[in-house]
């Protein structure tokens, strides 16, 4: 087990086996040390190729995105924000299915901050379903910029996530990858 399943299997805690709450120490109170580890070792995954910058969904993905960036050379973070963008026109939006809160939002990012021919790395908290990262591809093809990969935190491989991805022809890494956790008992792929 890695540094991060170790702390899941210790403090995580799950809801209806299928909502994992890390709450105290990555979504909500952020244990840093863990959080330096998880940007070196998402930054490791991806080290081989050109990135000009990351691309993340607020809130919980800024922090996650931030520690990778500082293990490749500090480039440009950039977060969707959720909601219409009412202040400026030149934006781009994409719907999203919260798997989650069961609703439907949207999520939207200025032009200005993702340009044609940029290489893209994604970084969220969670995979679940695939909502999440799907839409934030979806910004990254309005803007003709290019999906170099996807790293995530936590994935919950006993969801279809990962093969939406990878069936859209996306590269995925994650650091911890569950593959069930029934009654209450949580166990890594
Ligand atoms: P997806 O869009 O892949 O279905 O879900 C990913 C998003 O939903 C993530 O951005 C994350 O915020 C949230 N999410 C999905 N599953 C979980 C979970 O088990 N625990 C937590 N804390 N968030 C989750």
């Amino acid at each position: 087990m890695n540094k991060l399943e170790e702390r899941i299997i210790a403090d995580g805690i799950v809801l209806e086996e299928k909502i994992l709450k890390v709450n105290s120490f990555l979504n909500h109170q952020i244990d840093v040390e863990l959080l330096d580890w998880i940007g070196e070792y998402l930054a490791k995954q991806f080290n081989n190729q050109p990135i000009d910058k990351i691309l993340t969904i607020e809130a919980s993905g800024i922090a996650f995105a931030t520690a990778t960036s500082y293990h490749l050379n500090k480039i440009p973070v950039v977060f969707a924000r959720k909601g219409t963008n009412k202040l400026t026109g030149d934006s781009y939006s994409a719907e999203v299915y919260s798997f989650t809160k069961k609703t439907t939002f949207v999520i939207n990012c200025d032009a200005q901050f993702i340009c044609p021919g940029e290489k893209i790395l994604i970084i969220d908290d969670f995979l679940a379903d695939g909502n999440a990262a799907l839409g934030l591809t979806n910004l990254c093809q309005q803007a003709k910029a290019e999906v170099v990969g996807i790293g995530i935190v936590i994935e919950k491989g006993f969801q279809p996530g990962r093969s939406r991805l990878e069936a859209a022809g996306f590269i995925v890494k994650s650091v911890a990858c569950i593959a069930n956790m029934k009654n209450n008992r949580i166990e890594f792929k």
